[in-house]
């Protein structure tokens, strides 16, 4: 039976989350109810309630859970009742990619975290007076006390955790430090600059300085997140607004170029300036997300000395392997995460996704009562 829970209900692109009461399917046998204790709010949150990022509406997004099991599907075996679990995305398990042990690179990907709005066989988790609405948002759906997530999202934390302090890792934290040290692995004494000073872009620094880099260049407009990645280890925070950056960045390396970047801004400007600065041999690695559509001129023969650019889903990680290790990383103080981190209570919504969109909060984390 369906029961009643409550819910940040996104009416419509451009508009306040309002927090209703809606109805939540009972667990299939991959699905893990999970009651929420805390979930963090991401810049992909913001991009759908911009209509930048594809998700039908009205719907529930959400997607950085950290809560206790409740229920379990009769397939699932990895948690059970009384559990603290970490939600991160879902994946469908048997594509090619899957099977090779990339799950963010699903083939069915999109479908099943965010243009669906429901599960793969079609039904929808959540109804509000028998109207459908979308759910299903990385396999979760957690801006809500409660979650259907599916099973190969789920990562199993021990009973002492703090969730809250915990909870972004399903994500925008898990993307950032998994670009770094999954896809680029940088190689002793080079460089790398991280665009975007965000928690994406500040998860890869904090991944870059667990590396043996020599330089690590941080860019973003916003002066208080360039001195905040200065105490986490950026030794060249740059503000560029009104700056030439590649020529900054050709000039900062002694016209060779960097050897790796990561762009966590999504600002096809940033981008171009970034390919440009690469040196040959060097990568970039996409993270960010413009609005769908948005394309960035390469020139061929500038890119035939070797550079390359990847898009990067998810930091290319397993959930259940990464999330364990960055835990290990935080518990032994090589991972600051908590500097990251501004609480608010779930009824403040709308407060922590402005503090997110002006800069004020770095990484809003939504506590449930
Ligand atoms: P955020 O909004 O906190 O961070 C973006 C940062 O970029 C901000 O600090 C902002 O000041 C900076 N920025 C924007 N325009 C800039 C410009 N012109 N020059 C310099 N800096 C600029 O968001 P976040 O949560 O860190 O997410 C970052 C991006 O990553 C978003 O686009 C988000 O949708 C995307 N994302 C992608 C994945 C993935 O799997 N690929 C996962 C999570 C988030
Ligand atoms: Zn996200």
């Amino acid at each position: 039976m369906p029961h009643d829970i409550s819910a940040a209900v996104l009416p419509d692109y451009d508009r306040p989350f309002e927090v209703r009461t809606v109805q939540l399917d009972d667990p299939r046998p991959n699905e893990v109810l999970v009651k929420l204790v805390a979930t963090g709010v991401c810049g992909t949150d913001l991009g759908v309630q911009a209509g930048h990022t594809p998700f039908p509406l009205p719907g529930v997004l959400g997607h950085e859970g950290a809560g206790v099991v409740e229920a379990v599907g009769a397939g699932v075996s990895t948690v059970k009742p009384g559990d603290k679990v970490l939600l991160s995305f879902t994946s469908c398990g048997v594509c090619r990619n899957c099977k090779l042990g990339h799950p963010a690179f699903c083939q069915y990907f999109l479908t099943l975290n965010l243009i669906g709005g429901r599960r793969a066989d079609g039904s929808y988790t959540l109804h509000e007076g028998g109207e459908p609405v979308n759910g299903h948002f990385f396999g979760q759906s957690s801006f809500a006390t409660h979650a259907l997530a599916d099973e190969r999202g789920v990562t199993r934390v021990s009973d002492d955790a703090d969730l809250a302090a915990l909870a972004p890792l399903g994500c925008g934290i898990q993307t950032g430090a998994g670009t770094v040290l999954n896809i680029l692995k940088p190689a002793p004494g080079t460089t790398i600059a991280v665009f975007g000073a965000g928690a994406v872009g500040l998860a890869a620094v904090m991944a870059a300085r667990l590396t043996s880099v020599e330089r690590i260049v941080v860019v973003d407009i916003v002066q208080s997140r360039l001195d905040l990645a200065a105490t986490l280890g950026a030794t060249h925070p740059i503000n560029s607004r009104d700056l030439d950056l590649t020529q900054v960045l050709l000039d900062l390396t002694d016209g060779w170029g960097i050897d790796y970047a990561v762009d966590a801004t999504g600002n096809v400007p940033v981008i171009h300036s970034a390919i440009l600065a690469l040196a040959p041999l060097g990568e970039l690695a996409l993270v960010g997300a413009p609005p769908v559509g948005h394309t960035v001129d390469l020139d061929v023969n500038f890119m035939l000395s070797g550079r390359r650019v990847i898009g990067v889903t998810e930091g290319d990680s397993t959930p259940q392997l990464l999330i364990p290790a960055l835990i290990e990383l935080i518990a032994q103080g090589r991972f600051p995460l908590d500097k990251l981190i501004t609480p608010f209570d779930f009824s403040n919504i709308n407060d922590a996704m402005s503090a997110l969109k002006d800069g004020s909060a770095l990484k809003p984390v939504l506590h449930f009562a």
